[in-house]
């Protein structure tokens, strides 16, 4: 793979984006925090991208087949999600469906695969990707945690098929991407690394959680004390998270990008400022540079202060789009939970620190 020349002065960033009114129609019956405003807080940080020169291209929606779903979904389930066309109600405690949610799932899912095709076929390299509901604690078999089908994950098996032989899946949402992490478990071919808060819902993504068989080593967790901020995640970056993606050479850059780990979301109790999502998303694209000829997409995920996703979207697209990052600062003492990370993906990756 090729690197890519970083954007001139004559040619301005571009960048792909699937974003469509259809996704307001997945909404709750009643207060949720995963509700179709956010998306409006996407659209701001986009429209803020555009006002400073960023070119938007628009994917155009589509429904994810079922051959496509059925590479990280099981069969039964997809049925079982089939038939809930029209309902309205609570799958579980936190998981809702509206009379079109399953409908919209699917173009949410669909979209992005469309989106990987582009970024696949060219010339644009990067994109993002405002997808309602999200999607990275959906199980092979089951819906959770506000996610009904696994959105990056059923982009990650696309590109597979596409001929791309190694993926990452960065997550920087709060919350551990439990349904991800199961579904590349055994699986070398996509590295799923996570940085999340924990313990926290969903319970999982301990250190030593590292996948199975083939895919010994390529699943990476950094779970962090609540309370961490922007000094914090960037120990996690340069110690663990980019070592290994780097190492790894992947060949796309997917980010499971949400947004709650900012410093005011109601669910989270992490301290990112902005500034700290376009720093990581920056130094992910400086390695999709190298390995990936440019290839990468953000692919939204959590965020529930509409403020905090709109200011955290908006410095990701800039670090990755122009390389423009703010600096924050750096850690003075080791973290616990940062070392005890890099000691268990030490084992598989060198680099780490
Ligand atoms: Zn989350």
């Amino acid at each position: 793979m090729t690197a890519e020349a970083a954007p001139t002065a004559s040619q301005p960033p571009s960048a792909l984006l699937v974003d469509d009114a259809r996704f307001d129609r997945h909404a709750p019956p009643g207060h949720h925090p995963e509700r179709p405003e956010r998306l409006s807080a996407g659209r701001d940080a986009v429209a803020r991208s555009v006002a400073r020169g960023v070119r938007f291209e628009r994917v155009g929606l589509r429904a994810a087949s079922n051959d496509e779903l059925v590479r990280v979904h099981d069969a039964e389930f997809l049925d079982a999600l089939s038939r809930l066309r029209g309902e309205a109600g609570y799958l579980d405690p936190d998981t809702y469906v509206s009379a079109d949610s399953v409908e919209v799932a699917r173009l949410a899912a669909g979209s992005l695969v469309a989106m990987v095709d582009a970024i696949i076929d060219g010339p644009t390299k990067k994109g993002v990707a405002l997808l309602r509901p999200p999607g990275h604690h959906a199980r092979p078999a089951r819906a959770m945690g506000f996610c009904l089908l696994n959105n990056v994950a059923v982009g990650a098996a696309h590109a597979l098929s596409r001929g791309i032989e190694r993926v990452v899946v960065v997550d920087w949402d709060v919350h551990h991407g439990n349904g991800t992490q199961e579904i590349f478990w055994n699986d070398p071919r996509v590295l799923y690394v996570s940085t999340h808060q924990s313990p926290f819902y969903p319970g999982t993504g301990d250190a030593e959680e590292v996948g199975r068989g083939e895919g010994k080593g390529y699943t990476v967790n950094v779970p962090l004390a609540a309370g961490g901020g922007d000094a914090i995640y960037r120990s996690a970056f340069e110690r663990v998270v980019l070592p290994v993606v780097e190492g790894y050479g992947p060949e796309l850059v997917l980010v499971s990008a949400g947004f709650d780990a900012s410093a005011r979301d109601p669910l989270g109790q992490m301290e990112l400022t902005p500034q700290a999502f376009g720093w990581m998303a920056r130094e992910l694209a400086r390695i999709a540079a190298r390995s990936a000829g440019g290839r990468m997409a953000l692919v939204l995920e959590g965020g529930y202060d509409l403020a905090s996703l709109e200011a955290g979207l908006e410095r990701a697209l800039d670090g990755m789009l122009t390389g423009r990052a703010a600096e924050i600062p750096a850690l003075i003492d080791a973290d616990a939970g940062v070392s005890r990370a890099a000691s268990w993906a030490k084992k598989g990756w060198s680099g780490v620190d």
